[in-house]
């Protein structure tokens, strides 16, 4: 389990029969929620889905499951795994999960935003548990059936019944994450992980792709080119799993020294100062609470600034259209 401090817990390190017997509610039948629900089914949990009436609602009576209304489902359960948008949980504890609450059952959710920013406030009496996969719904099933398993954080809030951590654990074996290993971390440390990378990484990435795109093309390359370059050949996400299997300096000598020495030139030239302030905002913002107040303004509003990007998702735009033209050609 522990390796020079590092912690990782292992399928070894759980009992399944911290759960035997024991009912578990997925709470949102979507993304995550069918890949979660289908495997703690196929690892022998009783499995129950609550679900508003949407277009999941059938896909999971169509699985096998039995589904209810949110409340219901939660009044029924002894693990209730809380798999709806982060945004969305505050309503939705307030009105449908949280009143139908057993003592001495065990809530989890799949993200630290909730707990960390205070949008939930669950009672005393019952364990509170974080078991957030490393990976996208799609992935966490096919990883399950595969036999590969992800990475998960887990943690355990709220400790009422003294077996929350086997419980947690027990849960996480049945997922199918500690084929991989799941490492401990707080609500709060995961919620501003996940939020820091989301906007300091991901923004600088996406505004590198774009310029690049915008400067290659003014330079007379084909625009399908430039995005078989920078993403569809797979030459990139190549890149990025050497950074794991490797290592992040170490897979620099995987290029060959055109690439070295140009990369090496360019990085020394960047201007750092601006990108530090921008990236050190974004995290006062997060920490204080800042950014989750506004996304709840946000929902609340009806997701004024989130429909505003539909314009972008449209696909309309040129490097939409030249990966539309390379997926065609490629047939
Ligand atoms: P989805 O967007 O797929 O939604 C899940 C379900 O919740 C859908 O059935 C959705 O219905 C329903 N829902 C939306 N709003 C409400 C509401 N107000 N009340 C009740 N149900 C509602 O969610 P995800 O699976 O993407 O995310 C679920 C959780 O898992 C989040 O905490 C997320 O951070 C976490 N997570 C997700 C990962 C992923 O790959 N998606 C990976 C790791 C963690 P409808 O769509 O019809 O509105």
């Amino acid at each position: 389990m522990t390796q020079q401090g590092v912690v990782f817990y292992r399928e070894a390190d759980a009992d399944p029969a911290a759960l035997g017997g024991q009912t578990v509610a997925v709470i949102g039948y979507g993304n995550l929620g069918s890949s979660m629900a289908l495997n703690l089914r196929d690892s022998g949990l009783p499995v129950i889905v609550g679900n508003i009436d949407d277009k999941y609602r059938p896909r999971a009576a169509a699985d096998g499951f039995p589904v209810l209304e949110i409340a219901e489902a939660v009044a029924r359960a002894d693990v209730v795994y809380a798999l709806i948008p982060d945004e969305e949980m505050a309503g939705c504890y307030r009105e449908t999960i949280g009143p139908g609450l057993r003592p001495g059952a065990a809530l989890c959710f799949a993200s630290g935003y909730a707990l960390a920013y205070g949008l939930v406030q669950p009672p005393e009496g019952m364990d509170v548990l974080l078991m957030a996969p490393r990976m996208l719904g799609e992935e966490v099933r096919r990883t399950y059936q595969e036999g590969t398993g992800f990475f998960t954080y887990v943690s355990v809030e709220q400790d009422a019944t003294g077996r929350a951590w086997p419980r947690l654990l027990a849960l996480a074996r049945a997922a199918g994450s500690l084929r991989r290993g799941a490492m401990p971390l707080s609500a709060r440390q995961e919620a501003l992980l996940d939020l820091l990378i989301e906007q300091t990484v991901g923004p600088y990435l996406g505004a590198a792709i774009q310029l690049a795109f915008q400067l290659g093309v003014e330079a007379g390359l084909p625009p399908e080119a430039m995005v078989l370059e920078m993403y569809m050949s797979g030459e990139m996400s190549r890149t990025f799993q050497t950074f794991a299997e490797v290592g992040f300096y170490k897979s620099v000598t995987w290029h060959g020294a055109v690439a070295q020495y140009g990369g090496f030139l360019r990085t020394l030239a960047l201007e750092r100062g601006s990108m530090e302030r921008l990236f050190r905002e974004a995290l006062e913002d997060i920490r204080s609470g800042g950014f989750a107040k506004k996304l709840q303004e946000e929902e609340a509003q009806g997701y004024p600034v989130i429909k505003g990007l539909a314009g972008l998702t449209a696909g309309t735009d040129p490097m939409s259209q030249a990966e539309e033209r390379v997926r065609r050609a490629l047939g």
